[in-house]
């Protein structure tokens, strides 16, 4: 009999415990390793499918003899056993790029430095709508590979990182979504922003005549790369007002998408998203929605029902006329921008957090234009008090949510919007971006 051959997959998060049953129910013999502790609930998935695993270590004798290794996003490629692997000429890949090779289901890919996980829940809302057999993937929802191994779909919406893009090449997006490209996670790519660039550009890999390319065609850096790639498939290109060759565009207020045969359009007032970010985000996905020929009433309709994404902009409450927005997940000053971009009344800014080499120039002039007050709610908020002191009328500090939030509705008055938008990592006074959200609300909701 034929030698199974060996899949070793490494980290056992939601993508990797995902890869392992694929892989177990292929006929694959499996092996798990994950240097830190599995979840209960993942161990308990491996054991139902009887899948060998091990923590808090990588024991080399049961992992470099592998055919083939799936890698978990989280896992730098500086990593030892990484390099060990690569030594040994062992094929690295990603659970997508796995899961791929078992399903001929449409696959709409979304990648970005901001607004993947906006522009993916509201693309997989608007198939739903339209009653597609849809699964939501990636960065999102369950792991691709375990929706492969248990369930079927004829179309996945697969919201992907940069570093699920790396372990690809030979998987096919049929419809391609990039919505920006601006300095993320450079640590990860030798601060060579091109690499971070060149990962971005692999959700184009392998594209034919047959499949669709959505960029935002105001982005330099993806205007620059296209020169470049001399892609195959049709584009897509989108822009807030028209331009030479855009297939979505705004002109009086509304919104238009044109497909080979044919133009959708919708009143901009109708969208629910706000904001110019959530606009491009619309677009993209309505766009994509176009390409799947999705009715045009059907598509109005889930563009301007969708409930919009937790701790994105989200309108919280308005407590004695002031309005509280929580955009938690505003990790870097580019979100934060637009945040403040898309504000209509007189801001008091909650920022601070985990500077990550921030350069807060880009949002200096909509910070003097809008925030009445700035409240640096952070460990060390030198940095900030050094870049803002003296830019707004009030600038105070908080070393709590409970204080931050009380300090802002003191500053604010009936008409003007509290803002949290911290530009930062959370990770300083929270456990996460979601628990300074939750967080944030819980205060507000207690005011
Ligand atoms: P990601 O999944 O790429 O991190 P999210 O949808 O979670 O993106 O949004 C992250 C942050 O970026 C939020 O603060 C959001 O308001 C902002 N944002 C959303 N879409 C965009 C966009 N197209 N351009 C810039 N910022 C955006």
């Amino acid at each position: 009999m034929e030698k199974k051959k060996r899949i070793v997959v490494l980290g056992a998060g939601e993508s990797g415990a995902g890869a392992a049953v694929l892989a177990k129910v292929k006929g694959f013999d499996v092996f798990v390793s994950d240097m830190s502790s599995i979840k209960e609930q993942y161990k308990k998935q491996l054991d139902d499918y009887r899948i060998e695993w091990e923590e808090g270590r990588h024991t080399e004798a049961k992992i470099l003899n592998a055919d083939e290794v799936i890698k978990s996003p989280g896992i730098p490629e500086t990593a030892p056993i990484i390099q060990a692997l690569e030594g040994k000429n062992i094929p690295i890949v990603s659970e997508i790029e796995f899961a791929g090779r078992y399903t001929h289901a449409r696959m709409i890919c979304i990648t970005g430095s901001n607004g993947k996980t906006t522009t993916t829940l509201l693309t997989y809302h608007i198939l739903k709508k339209a009653g597609l057999n849809v699964g939501l993937a990636g960065n999102v929802g369950k792991s691709l590979a375990f929706q492969i191994a248990t369930e079927q779909h004829d179309y996945y919406v697969i919201e992907l990182s940069s570093f699920q893009l790396d372990n690809m090449y030979r998987f096919k997006a049929d419809i391609a979504v990039l919505l920006n490209i601006t300095p993320d996670h450079l640590d990860r790519y030798g601060y060579e922003m091109q690499n971070y660039v060149d990962a971005k550009f692999r959700i184009t890999q392998n594209q034919t005549e047959k499949d669709a390319f959505v960029f935002w065609n105001d982005d330099p850096i993806i205007t620059r790369e296209l020169s470049k790639h001399h892609l195959k498939a049709r584009l897509y290109p989108f822009a807030e007002t028209k331009e030479s060759g855009v297939k979505a565009y705004t002109e009086n207020e509304h919104l238009y998408i044109e497909t080979p045969d044919d133009v959708f359009d919708m009143n901009e007032e109708q969208l629910s998203l706000p904001g110019r970010h959530n606009l491009y985000n619309s677009m993209a996905a309505g766009i994509s929605a176009r390409i799947l020929e999705i009715r045009k009433d059907t598509l109005r309709e889930a563009l301007s029902d969708f409930a919009g994404v937790e701790h994105r902009l989200e309108k919280v409450a308005c407590v004695r006329g002031v309005a509280f927005v929580n955009d938690s997940k505003a990790t870097n000053v580019n979100s934060c921008w637009y945040a403040m971009e898309s504000m209509t009344t007189p801001v008091v800014l909650i920022l601070g957090g985990k500077d990550k080499g921030n350069d807060y120039t880009e949002i200096e002039q909509v910070v003097r234009k809008k925030a009445k007050a700035i409240i640096c709610l952070g460990v060390d908020n030198n940095k900030l008090h050094r870049f803002f002191d003296g830019k707004v009328p009030y600038i105070c500090d908080a070393a709590s949510m409970r204080e931050a939030v009380d300090k802002a509705f003191a500053a604010a008055a009936p008409g003007d919007t509290v803002l949290l938008s911290p530009c930062c990592a959370s990770f300083d006074l929270f456990k996460s971006y979601e628990d300074r959200g939750t967080q944030f609300k819980e205060c507000v909701h207690n005011l």
